[in-house]
């Protein structure tokens, strides 16, 4: 009996599974991770094609199956299996290539996952929902466009793979699926992936608002800028006038940030008035590099 809470829709139709493992374009020497394997209908097929194969399966019986399935046969020692929660893995193990039916209820946070683990994987071949897909692919001002778009298209090239029909599944999921293609640039971009996801997350708290009130308008983000200002200027060994503060003023130091968010914002990017949902990701990068400038981070 299938746990569809677990996103357990097996793929039944074969050609589909060995069309995903060859776009992988697997070589001889990689070592694959695999989300969520299931009973083993891809990893069988990456069993074949690369050296090693570590499984991450939250369900036991499944794993268990798994287990079954190889045992005794030469591929046996070459699979790795993880028995838990992906998401909730401390650091995922050094791969080359990820591979997964993905379990849908985790699309969002294995895919950040993926684009944040460094060193980047060479390529992730990863079935997923359609309008989660298309998410992937949105452009600024396409309704779908957020911050999974900018963060995949900030550190990965998006391609997609095919589409697969809702019958290739047993059960059949409520949708149609999309298989994609992220292969994450190399060289890595030089930035911090939390200084950037910070930025990003403040930016697309609403995507149509405009960037000055995201910014100076939000309590809690001018706060948080404050209190990492305060880290970076004792890192840097910069002393800050903390001096006595006026009746119902902010402090001085806050003072200071906020006049640098204003410049940043009005004066060096001139961003001020342009809203997330028309920013890519060269717009963000530009943004980012003019706040740590200032000495502004987010993380
Ligand atoms: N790979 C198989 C296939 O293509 O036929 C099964 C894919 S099925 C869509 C998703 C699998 O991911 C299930 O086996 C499910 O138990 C497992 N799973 C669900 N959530 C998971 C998680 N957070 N971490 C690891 N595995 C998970």
């Amino acid at each position: 009996k299938m746990n569809t809470d677990l996103g357990q829709h097996i793929l039944k139709n074969p050609g589909v599974a060995q069309a995903i493992v060859d776009k992988a374009d697997l070589k001889q020497s990689d070592i694959v991770l695999e989300v969520g394997p299931g009973t083993g209908n891809l990893t069988t097929r990456i069993l074949e094609k690369a050296k090693k194969v570590i499984a991450v399966e939250q369900d036991p019986r499944m794993a268990a199956e798994l287990t079954k399935r190889f045992q005794g046969t030469p591929a046996a020692k070459r699979l790795e299996l993880i028995v838990g929660d992906v998401i909730k893995l401390p650091q995922l193990p050094y791969f080359d290539v990820c591979i997964s039916n993905t379990p849908y209820q985790i699309s969002s946070p294995l895919t950040f996952k993926l684009l944040a683990a460094s060193p980047s994987p060479r390529t992730c071949v990863l079935m997923f929902q359609r309008e989660f897909a298309m998410r992937l692919f949105a452009k600024p001002s396409d309704k779908l466009y957020s911050r999974l778009s900018v963060n995949a298209q900030m550190w990965a090239k998006v391609d997609h793979v095919m589409k697969v029909g809702r019958n290739n599944f047993n059960p059949p999921p409520q949708v149609e699926s999309n298989v994609v293609r992220l292969s994450p640039k190399h060289p890595r971009p030089k930035i911090s992936y939390e200084e950037w996801d910070g930025l990003l997350r403040i930016a697309f708290v609403r995507k149509n608002r405009v960037l000055r009130s995201a910014f100076l308008g939000t309590t809690s983000v001018m706060e948080m800028l404050e209190a990492n200002y305060r880290t970076y200027c004792a890192q840097m060994g910069i002393a800050v006038d903390d001096g006595p503060v006026e009746e119902g003023m902010d402090g001085k130091v806050a003072e200071l940030v906020r006049s640098k968010v204003v410049k940043v914002l009005e004066k060096d990017t001139g961003f001020a008035e342009r809203r997330a949902r028309s920013c890519d990701e060269g717009d963000f990068l530009l943004l980012l590099h003019a706040f740590n400038q200032e000495g502004i981070h987010f993380s």
